[in-house]
């Protein structure tokens, strides 16, 4: 396979940390350079805790893609910057393999918009771990038999959105699957606002957010007499990196923008 030119966004954070190791070890890709939010005009190789590699860091994304011929942006940042970042790198040809969460479905429909407008590949997922998938997948399966479900998500106290993008599109997966329901009893009264946890279509979604939690998902199903618990958890952010391999390498196969890991593995 040919030569992938790679930038990274966040590469101190959890996720971008680990990507930089991975685009580091495979053969095909080459780090060209990252975006950090400080550290500008600095080597990865003068950061803390970085790997000693000699490319450049930039806070400027314009800037780094104008001075370099970059294929793909793996952005693991923040809510507040996927999407900008993404629009940043259709202006300059680069495709987007995103991890950040937090995109609504506006947002997705925009960016799908400029992606086939430019006839460009473009990757967001808000869970790349394979595991994942298979929890989502399976959920739906299951909600067809057994439509009341609660989501219970927990994450690491550091994560910005709640609920976590794989809650939510766990929730979407089951909502095309089964018909609106309010769940729980029709008079039930919240003695502490939130109790009950968000709601989508009648679907209880709850986040938990403590130290030392990585991401964890639970989807539990009840029916007459029975539950079922679907559950998946990340115990370290390896455990992204080969759907985000993956991504990278889908991205510059395709011209339009796709929405989940789920839809690029068979
Ligand atoms: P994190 O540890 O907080 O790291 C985020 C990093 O991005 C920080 O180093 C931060 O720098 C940097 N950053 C923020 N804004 C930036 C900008 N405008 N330009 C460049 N760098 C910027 O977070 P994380 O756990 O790595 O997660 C990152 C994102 O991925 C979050 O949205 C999270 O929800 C998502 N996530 C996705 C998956 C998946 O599988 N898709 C899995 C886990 C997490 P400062 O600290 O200086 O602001």
């Amino acid at each position: 396979m040919s030569n992938i030119n790679i930038v990274v966004a966040g590469p101190r954070g959890n996720m971008g940390k680990e990507a930089v190791k991975m685009v580091a070890a495979t053969e095909n890709f080459t780090l060209i350079a990252v975006i950090d939010s400080k550290n500008d005009g600095n080597l990865l190789a003068d950061l803390a805790d970085m790997p000693n590699l000699q490319v450049p860091v930039y806070t400027d994304m314009d800037r780094c893609f104008s001075e370099h011929d970059v294929d793909v942006l793996i952005d693991l940042t923040a809510p507040a910057f996927g999407k900008k970042h993404m629009e940043i790198a259709f202006m300059h040809g680069v495709r987007p393999v995103v991890g950040t969460t937090g995109f609504s479905e506006q947002d997705i429909k925009e960016l799908r918009n400029k992606a086939e407008e430019k006839g460009l590949g473009a990757i967001i997922a808000p869970n790349f771990a394979v595991g994942a998938i298979l929890m989502m997948k399976f959920s739906q399966m299951a909600a067809k038999y057994m439509p009341d479900v609660e989501i219970i998500e927990r994450h690491h106290d550091r994560k910005l959105d709640a609920p976590s993008g794989t809650a939510i599109k766990t929730a979407q997966l089951i909502a095309e699957v089964r018909e609106a329901k309010q769940q729980g009893h029709p008079n039930e009264k919240e003695e502490l606002i939130g109790a009950r946890g968000a709601d989508f279509e009648g679907m209880k979604i709850h986040s938990v957010r403590l130290p030392g939690l990585v991401a964890h998902q639970e989807v539990i199903f009840g029916g007459e007499g029975q539950t079922l618990t679907i559950r998946h958890d990340s115990i370290n952010r390896a455990s992204f990196m080969p759907g985000v391999r993956l991504a990278v390498e889908t991205v510059l196969k395709i011209d339009t923008l796709v929405y989940g890991l789920e839809n690029i593995i068979d």
